[in-house]
C-alpha cells in the first residue's frame, strides 16, 4: 500500500512537471515573438507566479544612472509605485544576486541579514520566502528576478529555482530585445525630428537669404551698366558670386522639395534636341575656356518628350557642369540622346577623372562627395546628383553611372516618352 502511495506522488510529480516543460517551451514561444516590453513583463510574472506557486514575482532591472535595482514589474505594485521604489546592490537580497550572477533561496527571508526591508515598508506587504535568480545577457547581469511568498503550507523549492532559472535566460533575451527595439524607435524619431529641422533650417534659411540676395543682383547689375574700368571687372565678381549664391539657394530649396514630396511636374511637350541645345550652350564659354571638345549625337527627326522641362533643364545642366567641372583641361565631353524602348535616354560622357566603382550609387546621395570636402579641389556642395536623380525619378525615370578612375565617366538616364495621367 505505502509502495502504491509512493509510486502515485512519483507519477504526480513527473506529471507536474511535464506540464510545466510545456507551460515552459509555450511560454519560450511567446517570449521570442514579442517585441512590446510592458505585455511581456506581464506575462513572464504571471507565468512564474502559476508555476512557482508564489504570491508574487518582481522583475528588476539596473537603473545604470543610479547604480540600483528599478522595478520594472511586480503584481503588487502599482505602475506609479514601481517608478518610485529602488532596490540598493548594497544590503540587499536582490543586490546580493545581482553581483554575485547566483541564484538564491531563501525560505525565511526575515531571519536573513542581507534581507532589504525597504520595499515592504513601502508596499505595508511582509515578504516571508524569496527565490532570486539573475538575468543575464551575454555573460552581463542585466537585473533580478524574484518570486515571493509560496502560498499555502508548501516550501519553496530548488525544482522551483531551476523553473526560474528556464524563464529567466529567455526573459532576459527577450527583454534586452525589447529594450533595443524601443533605443532604435527613439533614435528613428530623433532622427526623423532632426530631418525635419533641417528641412525648416533649409527653407528659412533660402527664404531670408533670398531678399538680400536679389537686391544686391539688382544693384550690381545696375551699377554694372554704368561702370567702367576696374570697378567693372570688380562688379563683375560681384555679380558672378552672387548668382552662384543663388543657385546654391536655388538647389537646396529643390532638394527640399523633393525630399518633402512637394515637387510637381508641370508638364508640356517639347523636342529633347532643342533642351540639349540651349543647355549645352550654356556651358560653351566655360568649356572653351578648360579648351575641351565637344560631341553631339542628337536623333533625327527630333525627339519629342512630353515633360517637365525646367526640370530636365536642372538634370542636363547638373550633369554638364559636373562633366566641365571634372574634366581636365584638353578633355571630351559628348552628349547622346536617342529613343529606345518607347524611353528617351540621354547620356553625358566624358574623359575627366573617373569615380571609383564603390562610389557609383553614393554620388547620388545628398552631400555626398568622392574627395572629401575638406581637402577638395573642386567647388561645389554635392547636391547636384541628389537633385537630378529625385528629379528623373519624380518623372518615373532612371538614372546611372558608369565611370572608370582617370578614363571618365558617363551618366546615363532614360524616362518614359509620355507621363501617364495621374502619375507614374
Ligand atoms: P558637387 O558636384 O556639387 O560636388 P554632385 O552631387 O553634382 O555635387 O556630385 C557629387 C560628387 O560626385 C562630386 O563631388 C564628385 O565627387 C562626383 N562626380 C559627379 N560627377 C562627376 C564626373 N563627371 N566625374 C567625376 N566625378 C563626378
Amino acid at each position: 500500500m505505502e509502495v502504491e502511495e509512493a509510486l502515485r506522488e512519483r507519477i504526480a510529480g513527473m506529471e507536474r512537471r511535464i506540464s510545466n516543460l510545456e507551460r515552459l517551451v509555450r511560454v519560450s514561444l511567446m517570449l521570442n515573438s514579442t517585441l512590446s516590453l510592458e505585455p511581456l513583463l506581464e506575462t513572464i510574472i504571471q507565468v512564474i507566479i502559476e508555476l512557482t506557486e508564489t504570491e508574487d514575482c518582481s522583475i528588476m532591472l539596473l537603473d545604470e544612472k543610479t547604480g540600483e535595482l528599478r522595478f520594472r514589474a511586480a503584481r503588487r505594485m502599482r505602475r506609479e509605485e514601481l517608478e518610485q521604489i529602488a532596490v540598493p546592490l548594497d544590503n540587499s537580497i536582490a543586490g546580493w544576486i545581482f553581483r554575485e550572477n547566483k541564484p538564491l533561496l531563501i525560505r525565511d527571508a526575515q531571519k536573513d541579514n542581507r534581507f532589504y526591508q525597504g520595499v515592504d515598508d513601502k508596499l505595508n506587504f511582509c515578504t516571508r520566502s524569496i527565490i532570486g535568480v539573475p538575468l543575464q545577457v551575454r555573460g552581463r547581469v542585466i537585473g533580478v528576478l524574484e518570486a515571493i511568498n509560496k502560498r499555502g503550507d508548501k516550501e519553496m523549492s530548488w525544482e522551483d529555482v531551476n523553473v526560474m532559472t528556464a524563464l529567466a535566460a529567455q526573459a532576459a533575451i527577450a527583454i534586452e530585445n525589447a529594450r533595443l527595439m524601443e533605443e532604435l524607435r527613439m533614435a528613428y524619431e530623433k532622427l526623423h525630428e532632426l530631418d525635419r529641422l533641417k528641412s525648416d533650417f533649409i527653407s528659412i534659411a533660402a527664404h531670408e537669404l533670398r531678399t538680400p540676395l536679389s537686391l544686391i543682383l539688382g544693384y550690381a547689375s545696375f551699377l554694372r551698366g554704368s561702370a567702367t574700368g576696374q570697378a567693372s571687372e570688380q562688379l563683375d565678381i560681384v555679380l558672378q558670386s552672387a548668382m552662384r549664391l543663388n543657385s546654391l539657394i536655388g538647389d537646396m530649396v529643390n532638394l527640399r522639395h523633393i525630399e518633402t514630396g512637394e515637387a510637381q511636374l508641370e508638364l508640356g511637350i517639347f523636342s529633347l534636341n532643342d533642351l540639349v541645345r540651349v543647355c549645352l550652350q550654356e556651358f560653351l564659354s566655360l568649356i572653351r575656356v578648360k579648351q575641351q571638345t565637344v560631341g553631339l549625337n542628337l536623333p533625327s527627326p527630333p525627339l519629342m518628350i512630353e515633360a517637365d522641362r525646367q526640370k530636365l533643364h536642372l538634370v542636363l545642366g547638373n550633369l554638364l557642369s559636373n562633366a566641365v567641372k571634372f574634366t581636365p583641361a584638353g578633355g571630351r565631353i559628348e552628349v547622346l540622346a536617342c529613343e529606345r524602348e518607347g524611353k528617351a535616354w540621354v547620356a553625358v560622357r566624358d574623359t575627366g577623372i573617373g569615380i571609383p566603382r564603390k562610389e557609383w550609387e553614393r554620388v547620388f546621395d545628398r552631400f555626398y562627395q568622392v574627395e572629401p570636402s575638406l581637402s577638395r579641389r573642386y567647388e561645389g556642395m554635392g547636391l547636384g546628383l541628389s537633385i537630378a536623380k529625385g528629379m528623373v525619378e519624380l518623372h518615373g525615370g532612371r538614372i546611372w553611372v558608369e565611370s572608370e578612375v582617370g578614363k571618365g565617366s558617363t551618366f546615363v538616364f532614360h524616362l518614359p516618352l509620355t507621363q501617364s495621367p495621374g502619375g507614374v
